[in-house]
């Protein structure tokens, strides 16, 4: 029997840097790393810039640990619910169900390019045609990219055989594996524990109940 490979399972990767390696081949880190270049050639092309554009990238920065944070419990989370004699089970909801059932399956892990095919020109055209300001709302998408390449970086990395050295990865990790392991219900955020802290999220581990529904969500297809 040969050894799985980490095209199959993420449980076959424990260094960054064979991390880094599996990561980079997917679609979407690539789809966001040319977001960034192409939203900081726009913003250059624009005339140099200023101190407020960085401090436009800070708040695309910033922004980012609430969105996901939103995004994974009001949205990734949905539960199929009836509408019009139909049941509305949306695509992002059972491919989230799926990386809940399969934790280790790289794929699934990472978002699927036509999330980028999408939203990357709408936010493009909306920084273009819609904002005040056009430099601004793209150095803002600089930010809102990079901390998106972050995001599809720590989890992934999250869902290795990593040990993480330092403590910021430590606690990700450690979050990330309770959403996963012991209770879905809490501790939504991937980049910022503190968020879940924050918006009651992030209870003490050894209070909080374990979940049976951890891999199904609560749904049995
Ligand atoms: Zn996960
Ligand atoms: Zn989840």
């Amino acid at each position: 029997m040969t050894a799985a490979s980490p095209e199959q399972t993420t449980r076959a990767i424990s260094s960054y840097r064979g991390a880094l390696r599996a990561w980079s081949r997917h679609p979407s880190p690539r789809l966001i790393g040319l977001f960034v270049l192409l939203a900081a050639a726009l913003r250059s092309s624009l005339g140099p810039w200023q101190w407020w554009d960085l401090g436009m990238v800070l708040a695309g920065v910033a922004l980012w640990p609430f969105l996901e944070w939103f995004l994974h419990k009001y949205v990734l989370h949905i539960r199929p619910r009836p509408l019009f004699g139909r049941t509305v089970d949306p695509e992002f909801a059972r491919r989230h169900r799926a990386h809940h059932r399969e934790p280790w399956r790289p794929e699934l892990i990472l978002l699927p390019p036509y999330v980028h095919l999408t939203l990357g020109p709408a936010l493009f055209a909306a920084a273009w045609w819609l904002m005040p300001d056009r430099a601004l709302a793209l150095s803002a998408l600089v930010g809102y990219g990079l901390a998106a390449l972050n995001y599809e970086w720590t989890h992934f990395m999250v869902h290795t055989r990593i040990q993480p050295g330092n403590r910021y990865y430590q606690s990700l990790f450690r979050a990330h594996r309770m959403h996963h392991f012991r209770n879905e219900n809490y501790w939504y955020g991937f980049t910022l524990t503190s968020v879940d802290r924050w918006l009651g999220t992030g209870p003490d581990p050894d209070a909080t109940p374990r979940s049976p529904h951890c891999r199904d969500l609560g749904v049995d297809t």
